[in-house]
């Protein structure tokens, strides 16, 4: 590959999604290292005060100040955008850096939002809280039927938010249903697509406006850092985006994005294997609890439409246990190999109890709503041998009576 074969678009737009993973946006330095270099540096300098004048002016290409440029992050955010088919993307400090500046930088007082009401808590914490302070009202539905975001459309809503699969539901938005509907009234669909990333559905092919992301999840995918992205069309990305996360500054950090550059390089395998051991596991508690909800299993409601639209289920999903928190808690406490942890998208296997953790800042209300029960547990399953994934969740059943 070519110093700058990365960045050339007629090139690598032309790459399979893997190949993209490995190499799109790779810009490489008068050294010619291999592996994309760090430049942690906060500013640049200039040749001549006029260059420095023509940079701002916007009439000369190159970099001002880290708030607004660094070639590791923008290697990432062409690698992203590349992934996920988006003309442009920005990355930010963190997932919900990504969400928010999504939403506030094209909302404004007297606007509506519908969103899906299965939402990652800081995500309902937005839609619910944050965003009616600022006179944006939202409207929270299922979002698993089309014809309740139809119903759920006023003159002034402008925009959809939705992840699929739901956080810790594992709901399924049929994503051609929501976002062809979105695009025939004018509304902007934002679709979180942490759970699943590129390597495994791509919501710009069915008509999405905007991808969103926690990179701290499967695109680390090794529980390292934080880290957001957010993918749209170049007009998008320039006009209504850049101008609120310039100068508000959610800026992603060189040495992280260095980090989420690595990490892209394994995705495809690591999402694939993940997706395989989950489902290893998930047959085997199927056995066992009276309740799971893992959309690559028959048994969920809407495998059909999970295996349609995203090449496999991925490394989440949820289980019950009848005896409520007691049953729970005491199960991830006889846990001996599977972290407790709420973290997901990491190579190691975590567990949670999200009404304890992850959702206990969710009234009690929205957590009925969504179905999140007291018996609920989330899985994140990694990268071990599955069969002693098994083992260790066998003893941890045994050890509560299941
Ligand atoms: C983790 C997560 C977020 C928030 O991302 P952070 O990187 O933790 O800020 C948002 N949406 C979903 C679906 C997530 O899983």
């Amino acid at each position: 590959m070519k110093p700058r074969t990365g960045q050339d678009r007629a090139i690598t737009s032309r790459w399979r999604p893997a190949t993209q993973a490995v190499r799109a946006g790779t810009a490489r330095s008068a050294w010619g290292e291999t592996s994309e270099a760090i430049f942690l540096t906060s500013g640049y300098a200039y040749d001549c005060a006029a260059d420095a004048a023509a940079r701002f002016a916007g009439e000369q290409e190159g970099m001002t100040y880290s708030r607004l440029q660094n070639p590791t992050v923008e290697m990432l955010e062409q690698r992203i955008a590349l992934m996920d088919g988006a003309e442009a993307a920005r990355c930010t400090a963190s997932g919900m850096a990504a969400m928010t500046a999504a939403l506030l930088c094209q909302l404004v007082a007297g606007d509506h939002v519908v969103a899906g009401r299965a939402l990652f808590g800081s995500c309902r914490w937005l839609t619910d809280t944050l965003l009616p302070r600022f006179g944006i009202e939202t409207t929270t539905i299922d979002a698993r039927d089309p014809d309740l975001w139809k119903a759920a459309i006023r003159p002034e809503t402008r925009a959809f938010f939705f992840e699929t699969p739901a956080n810790p539901t594992m709901d399924i938005v049929d994503l051609q249903a929501v976002c062809d509907l979105a695009r025939d009234r004018g509304i902007v669909s934002v679709v979180d697509n942490a759970f699943a990333t590129a390597a495994l559905q791509r919501p710009l092919e069915y008509g999405a406006d905007i991808v969103a992301y926690s990179a701290t999840k499967m695109m680390d995918g090794q529980g390292r850092v934080l880290a957001g992205a957010v993918c749209g069309t170049e007009k998008f990305i320039l006009e209504t985006l850049l101008p609120f996360t310039r100068n508000t500054g959610p800026t992603l950090s060189p040495f992280n994005a260095w980090v989420v550059l690595k990490g892209l390089e394994t995705l495809d395998l690591r999402i694939r294997r993940q997706s395989e051991n989950a489902l290893a596991v998930g047959r085997f508690l199927e056995t066992r609890v009276p309740r799971i909800l893992h959309p690559g299993l028959a048994s969920h409601p809407q495998h059909n439409l999970a295996t349609a639209q995203m090449e496999a289920c991925g490394p989440i999903f949820s289980f019950f246990v009848d005896g409520g928190r007691t049953q729970a808690h005491g199960l991830l406490d006889a846990l001996e190999l599977i972290d407790i942890s709420n973290n997901i998208g990491d190579s190691r296997s975590l567990m949670t109890h999200p009404t304890s953790t992850t959702h206990s800042g969710v009234s009690e209300e929205a957590r009925a709503e969504m179905g999140v029960e007291e018996g609920m547990l989330r899985i994140n399953v990694g990268l071990e041998d599955p069969r002693d994934l098994i083992e260790d969740l066998d003893c941890a059943l045994r050890a509560v009576g299941l």
